[in-house]
């Protein structure tokens, strides 16, 4: 199974990130993808040679006059292999929908992996609503997109983000987001659960058809990560 740990804005220097790194290659799971803030980057990079890398957003652009922003180019030569877009926290921030479209063919041209986190904003219980957000959604993310061999889903509702305390999504509704997804694209493409994913509760979801975890915050918290990637261990 495929553990994405996405670090948000954290640990706060260098010495912990490495740190944090030292702990992961003591839990000894191959499959496990770390996307850092960029800063980080180049130097886990030179120094954890099996782990995967990924950045937690890139621009639309390749390059020009967008002060602050990292294009998908520029992590690309630096030798991350995949990007989150569409995280509900950079949502938050302003961006669209439409601009996850374009930063999703942006990473596809420099062959990166987009690691697309998708779902509701708000919690509904109604099926048929559900379904209704989610082809919207995905019809503008994937307008034009016809290839989805770069492309890993992240089912992963904002309400369930860790941050808003409401998560994790009940598995009977992760249930009938794979058989929709199902019915939605033809060809394969890996999926994953995120928000709110716990010592507590991972044992929930494990035997779901899914491909793996998006886990935040206790993907810094490295007794509980233990824990996870333990119980992760026991399954696959
Ligand atoms: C995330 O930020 O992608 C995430 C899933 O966060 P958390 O595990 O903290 O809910």
């Amino acid at each position: 199974m495929l553990i994405i740990a996405n670090w948000k804005m954290n640990p706060l220097d260098i010495k912990n990130a490495l740190r944090l790194l030292n702990f992961y290659k003591k839990l000894k799971y191959k499959d496990l993808w770390v996307a850092p803030p960029y800063v980080y980057l180049p130097i886990l990079i030179k120094r954890f040679k099996n782990f995967t890398f990924g950045a937690q957003n890139i621009h639309y652009e390749k390059s020009g006059a967008y002060t602050g922003e990292i294009s998908a180019y520029m992590i690309k030569k630096i030798g991350c292999k995949f990007v989150i877009i569409n995280h509900s926290e950079r949502r938050k921030m302003g961006e669209t929908l439409e601009i996850a479209n374009l930063k999703i063919k942006q990473a596809l041209k420099n062959n990166l992996i987009s690691v697309v986190c998708f779902g509701e904003q708000k919690k509904i219980d109604d099926l048929k609503k559900l379904k209704n957000i989610w082809n919207r959604e995905f019809n503008i993310l994937f307008k034009d997109i016809k290839n989805f061999k770069k492309i890993i889903l992240a089912y992963e509702p904002s309400w369930a983000i860790s941050t808003q305390k409401m998560g994790p999504v009940p598995k009977e509704i992760v249930k009938d987001f794979l058989e929709w997804i199902k019915n939605k694209i033809n060809s394969q493409i890996k999926i994953l659960y995120g928000g709110s994913v716990f010592p507590e509760n991972i044992e929930n979801y494990l035997d779901l058809n899914i491909n793996g975890f998006l886990i935040g915050s206790q993907s810094l918290k490295p007794k509980n990560f233990k824990i996870i990637i333990n119980k992760i261990k026991n399954v696959v």
